[in-house]
């Protein structure tokens, strides 16, 4: 299918951004900012994950003078990833609601973990934690990569269509419109993740064991 050359536009900046999703740009995350930037000429230096070379690639793509980072919405700093202190998590599950690309895992009234490999270091959820067990040290990994923001791209859009769903779900009051096998898949890959995120858990305390 070919896309009309305004939505191949957005297409392009939006994979141009570096969809850490952390809505310092003032939208709900990176597509909706790159529709601003096309449709309703909004700034292309609102984005501080993307840093200046990030706005040097958005000057490129629509033809536009490059600018400096406009301050009020952040600064360019080091990835960083989240962290939750284990001991004092009480499992309210708030951080998984606001964490938009499923980097953390657990379950009511159990602990909770960050897949420090998925997390983009938005840092949305730190706010609704009610105990404050959430840090955001500078990340030991590599620099966010294109590989990262493709992933994470693919995570958001994972998250928003289940969202999208659950929504619908509960409007129409048919949970039978979700396939039995869908819900299994989903439900063993959710397990999987925190079988691996404990023992990854239990591997990092060892040493002070
Ligand atoms: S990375 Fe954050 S600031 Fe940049 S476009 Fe995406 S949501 Fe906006
Ligand atoms: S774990 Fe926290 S900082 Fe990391 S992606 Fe999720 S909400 Fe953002
Ligand atoms: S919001 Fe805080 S207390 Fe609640 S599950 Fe997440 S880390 Fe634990």
């Amino acid at each position: 299918m070919t896309l009309n050359p305004q939505t191949a536009l957005i297409e392009r900046i939006n994979q141009a951004l570096p969809q850490t999703q952390c809505t310092q740009c003032g939208f709900s995350g990176c597509k909706p900012y790159a529709s601003a930037i096309v449709e309703n000429n909004e700034p292309i230096n609102q984005c501080p994950p993307g840093g200046a070379q990030g706005i040097a690639t958005l000057a490129q793509l629509t033809g536009r003078a490059v600018v400096p980072l406009n301050p009020d919405y952040g600064q360019e700093l080091p990835l960083a990833v989240a962290l939750i202190v284990e001991a004092d998590c009480i499992g309210c599950t708030k951080c998984i609601q606001a964490c938009p690309v499923d980097a953390i895992v657990g379950a009511n009234k159990l602990m909770h973990t960050v897949l420090a490999d998925l997390c983009t270091g938005c840092g949305l959820c730190v706010p609704p934690c009610p105990v404050d067990c959430i840090e955001m040290p500078a990340a030991v990994r590599a620099p966010w990569s294109n590989l990262d923001a493709q992933r994470a791209k693919i995570a958001f859009e994972q998250r928003n269509a289940r969202l999208a769903q659950e929504a619908a779900s509960h409007a129409t009051s048919s949970a039978s419109s979700v396939s039995t096998s869908e819900v299994t898949d989903d439900t063993s890959s959710k397990q999987s993740l925190v079988l691996a995120a404990l023992e990854r858990a239990r591997a990092r305390r060892k040493p002070s064991e």
